[in-house]
């Protein structure tokens, strides 16, 4: 095995060389613990049939880890400054592809047609905060060819991925990761594993995405729909909410049948319905509204 990027020293060596500042909003914070590295290749399970794709590299601490591991690693850096730091620190790798973008802005499908033919890849990284909601969001809701996913996020986020009807963390984000994946907390990992210090604790958490889903709405789009409209305003009932906010063309008396019709009191709030009392609701509201 080659020398590893991720001890401190090395981390803080290569930092200085290249003259390299950490941005904040750019979420920079690099691990530095290559027990927590091995750990997450673990956890996501990579072997050498895998085609492996790496948010935000930093300076190759994870993507070193990865590529002596995978069949491929893709890894998509948004900060131009890291680019000919990785084509250093990486440059015993040929099975990695550096890409200088902006993962929100890719187009995943293509990498997954270009790398793997088609086939499921595994999503792996050490996530920027800022983008954890709208990149999980985007693999999950537009069922992005991926097999598993295993990322580092705050503790607090991994917490939600995982929360339940009249938990306070119960929100969009739990309803789309557990209808879609079965979710598995890893480990949780101090702010002292990172350069710099983040200002809370981090988790690691797999989500393997399920062949066949547990709970099945006919119309989708309608669910998470009305999952959104009901979170959205989490303190208003969820017939005001799906009024106010629904665009669904219905009255509220016409909401409120729909509600009582399944056996909800019109006062309910969103966070008191499970996946299932959302996907009935969902149903229920498509058939309504044909
Ligand atoms: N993987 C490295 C590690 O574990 O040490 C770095 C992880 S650091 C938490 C997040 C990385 O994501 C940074 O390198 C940052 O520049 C990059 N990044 C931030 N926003 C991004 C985006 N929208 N698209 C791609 N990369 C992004």
């Amino acid at each position: 095995m080659a020398e590893r990027i991720s001890t401190p020293s090395r981390t803080k060596e290569i930092i200085e060389e290249n003259g390299f500042y950490f941005k904040k909003n750019f979420g920079q914070n690099f691990l530095i613990d290559s027990n927590i590295l091995d750990r997450i290749a673990d956890c996501a399970g990579v072997t050498s049939e895998d085609c492996v794709l790496e948010v935000g590299p930093g300076i190759g601490s994870l993507t070193q880890v990865l590529a002596e591991r995978a069949g491929s690693v893709t890894a998509v850096e948004i900060d131009s400054n890291l680019i000919p730091i990785l084509a250093k620190t990486l440059a015993d790798y040929d099975n990695i592809e550096v890409l200088n973008q902006d993962i929100l802005k890719t187009d995943i499908d293509a990498i997954i047609h270009e790398k793997n033919q088609d086939r499921p890849i595994k999503v792996v990284a050490n996530l920027p905060y800022y983008i954890t909601t709208p990149i999980i969001m985007d693999l999950l809701e537009n069922e992005r060819k991926v097999d598993s996913i295993t990322v580092m996020v705050q503790k607090e986020v991994a917490e939600r991925m995982q929360a339940g009807p009249g938990d306070k963390e119960y929100g969009a984000l739990s309803i789309a990761v557990q209808y879609y994946c079965d979710a598995h907390l890893d480990m949780i990992v101090p702010p002292s594993c990172f350069m710099p210090r983040p200002k809370v604790a981090s988790a690691v958490i797999t989500l393997k995405v399920l062949p066949q889903r547990k709970v099945a709405a006919k119309d989708e789009k309608m669910l998470f729909h009305i999952v959104k409209c009901a979170f959205g305003q989490r303190r208003k009932t969820l017939l005001n909410c799906l009024y106010n906010q629904g665009g669904l063309n219905l009255s509220k008396e016409e909401l409120a049948e729909v509600l009582t019709s399944l056996g909800f009191d019109e006062r309910i709030r969103g966070e008191a319905l499970s996946i299932e009392d959302f996907a009935r609701l969902s149903d229920a509201l498509s058939q309504k509204t044909q």
